[in-house]
């Protein structure tokens, strides 16, 4: 359906089960939400409601039960393995909790990796590795490798990380779960930013009230589905 096709991010009565030998896990019940493309918005929810899963299945990691996932007008509960490769690659940034750089590779390296795997020249990925790091305040630090970096300035790698092959959308899980308050305001700050700024898509999971209050729209999900907006 055409007119279902949506640039941000939409969830149509989307499931997600999980068996196991013991039971079935119901992680999302026909849930349904909308973000607008070029919108910064926070899921916020207690641990276990499902959070992880809708940024995962946003993101081209995992398959609905049922339901369409539309995210940057395409259908990602329908593509093909090699398209959700694809996908991952080039349509989707993903912010983590633990930084997920590579301990061996300078943060320049840890950058010019996935723009090598899309096929980016060698000029063109060094230059667009420093004017990412220059944007977040580490244009000096490129050389450093992760463990010589502080986990804030990590985690600003890891968003310049997600952002190296220009994707509509960017999905972060808990990006400040495991940064002081001080460093957590910066990251969230700059990931609002890529929004107002840059007219990214921008979904941030978080239990944290001090990351969500600073969030234009807060969505509260509960038990599966999305409670209230705030
Ligand atoms: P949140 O990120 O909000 O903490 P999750 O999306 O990780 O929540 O989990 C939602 C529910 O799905 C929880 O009950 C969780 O235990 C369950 N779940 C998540 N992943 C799996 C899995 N791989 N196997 C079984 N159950 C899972
Ligand atoms: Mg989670």
């Amino acid at each position: 359906m055409n007119d279902s096709k949506h640039p941000g991010a939409r969830l149509e009565k989307v499931s997600k089960f999980y068996e196991t030998a013991a039971q079935r896990v119901v992680a999302l019940e026909e849930m349904s939400w909308e973000v607008s493309a070029g919108e910064a918005v926070a899921l916020m929810g207690p641990s276990g409601c499902g959070k992880s899963t809708v940024l995962n299945l946003l993101g081209g990691m995992d398959r609905p039960s049922g339901g369409a996932v539309w995210a940057g007008g395409e259908n990602v509960a329908t593509m093909t393995e090699r398209q959700l490769e694809n996908y991952r690659l080039r349509r989707v940034g993903f912010v983590f909790q633990f930084f997920n750089l590579i301990p061996s590779l300078s943060a320049l390296e840890n950058l010019e990796l996935p723009m090598l795997m899309a096929g980016t020249g060698a000029d063109e990925r060094r230059g667009r590795a420093e004017s990412l790091l220059d944007s977040v305040g580490l244009k000096a630090k490129g050389f450093k490798r992760p463990e010589e970096l502080s986990g804030g300035e990590q985690q600003r790698v890891a968003v310049c990380l997600a952002l190296v092959n220009d994707p509509p959308i960017i999905l972060a899980d808990e990006p400040t779960g495991n940064l002081d308050s001080a460093n957590a305001k910066i990251i969230t700050k700059i990931l609002i930013d890529l929004a107002s700024e840059r007219g990214k898509t921008v979904i941030v999971a978080s239990h944290d009230p001090k990351v969500v209050e600073i969030f234009p729209r807060v969505c509260h999900m509960r038990d599966g589905v999305i409670e209230r907006v705030s």
